[in-house]
């Protein structure tokens, strides 16, 4: 009987449990026996009470809320082979041969590295005794498949990414409040949304509510932004717009590296000796990620978490039959259908656009993004 664990590792997003639910029943469903991993990465170098035989009604009510009941942590233990090793011995021990794990594009790196290294680890693990060559011969190849959880919809090779989709919605309505107090006080807000090298969030927040300006990393504004956002503001003010709305991506910058600060933009459009508006500055931070999955969420961690079990059972059925392991995928989501892409390409593609930002290669940025970005 396969053993299917799943996981939820670095940040959450909402959509997680929706992905646990999801494996759990599709495995169980399956004939499998279904694990929960808590708290990502650490929960496997632990062991013990982090690797829990998970039951069809254990995940009733995990459809809808936010974050993950499993919990997510950072792991430094991971990064090193040592950990590796003990969560491989972990999961020997406790008989599982399939993860799944939902996470970014770090968890999915992570994931790679441990697939990779494995055949060395179980090796390992009985040259230094710590198990037999009988306890680890079920367990010579191990097949895992990734799910990407992220609000930032930052991973390349998929559409959308689980989360992304609720923590836009959050976004809009947080805006929608803010603007009542726009407009009965003719102020300018300045909304800072998260995205550290991926401005899709921003971009379609500010597509979404109908923004004065929108500042992200991908596309530096250029040298004379300065002008260029007064210019804007002063033509939409002048048409009769009681409010101004700029939302500004963490990683924003101008086309020398130089990062744009909401506060900057706030000096700007508050000068006396220029637009002079009331303006404030809203960080939404962690209100972006929490509350409720939306439904698209929901049905994306549905579809994928299905697929993953799929996939991992593909893997396990090819193995069997003695046919080469299928190369790690990731399950994504193309133009509507559900596709398992090569997980190490699509981690690879996404670290080049975060590289190309940081070497302020914004070209190269922007023709690695799958996402067409209005001019
Ligand atoms: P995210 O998955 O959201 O990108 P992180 O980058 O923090 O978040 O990764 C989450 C965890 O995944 C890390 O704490 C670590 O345990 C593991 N991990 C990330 N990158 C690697 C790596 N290169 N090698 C091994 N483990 C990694």
């Amino acid at each position: 009987k396969q053993k299917v664990a799943v996981m939820t590792s670095g940040g959450d997003s909402p959509g997680m449990n929706g992905v646990v639910r999801a494996v759990v029943r599709m495995a169980i469903h399956m004939g499998c026996d279904a694990y929960c991993v808590y708290e990502g990465y650490e929960g496997l170098v632990q062991g013990g009470s982090y690797i829990k035989k998970t039951e069809w009604d254990d995940v009733r009510g995990y459809l809808g809320i936010g974050g993950t009941y499993i919990g997510t942590a950072r792991c430094m233990a991971f990064y090193e082979r040592a950990g590796r090793l003990t969560g491989a011995k972990n999961m020997i021990l406790n008989g599982i041969n399939a993860l799944i794990i939902c996470g970014g594009d770090g968890s999915l790196t992570g994931a790679d590295k441990f697939r990779a290294e494995w055949p060395s680890l179980v090796e390992e693990l009985v040259a230094t005794k710590q198990l037999t060559q009988e306890q680890v011969e079920p367990y010579k190849k191990l097949n895992i498949v990734g799910l990407v959880g992220s609000i930032d919809n930052d991973l390349s090779g998929t559409d959308a990414t689980i989360g992304a989709y609720t923590a836009l919605a959050n976004i809009c309505e947080a805006v929608d409040k803010i603007e009542s107090t726009a407009t009965s006080h003719s102020r300018a807000f300045v909304i800072e949304v998260m995205g550290r090298h991926c401005g899709w969030l921003a971009l379609m927040a500010g597509v979404a509510i109908g923004a004065d300006h929108i500042f992200i990393p991908e596309k530096p504004r250029k040298d004379n932004w300065k002008e260029e956002i007064c210019e804007v503001v002063k033509k939409h003010r002048d048409w009769g717009k009681r409010k101004t709305i700029v939302i500004i991506a963490e990683g924003a910058m101008d086309r020398h590296g130089g990062k744009i600060t909401p506060e900057m933009v706030k000096d700007l459009l508050a000068d006396k000796k220029g637009l002079a508006l009331d303006t404030r500055i809203s960080s939404l931070g962690h209100l972006q990620r929490g509350g409720p999955a939306g439904a698209y969420d929901r049905m994306l961690a549905t579809l994928q978490g299905v697929e993953a079990v799929k996939a991992v059972l593909d893997a396990a059925k090819a193995v069997k039959e003695g046919k080469p392991q299928p190369e790690t995928c990731v399950i994504g989501i193309n133009e509507n259908k559900i596709t398992r892409q090569p997980l190490m390409a699509a981690v690879a593609a996404t670290q080049q656009v975060a590289k190309a930002i940081e070497a302020q290669d914004f070209d190269k940025a922007m023709s690695l993004r799958d996402t067409e970005f209005a001019e």
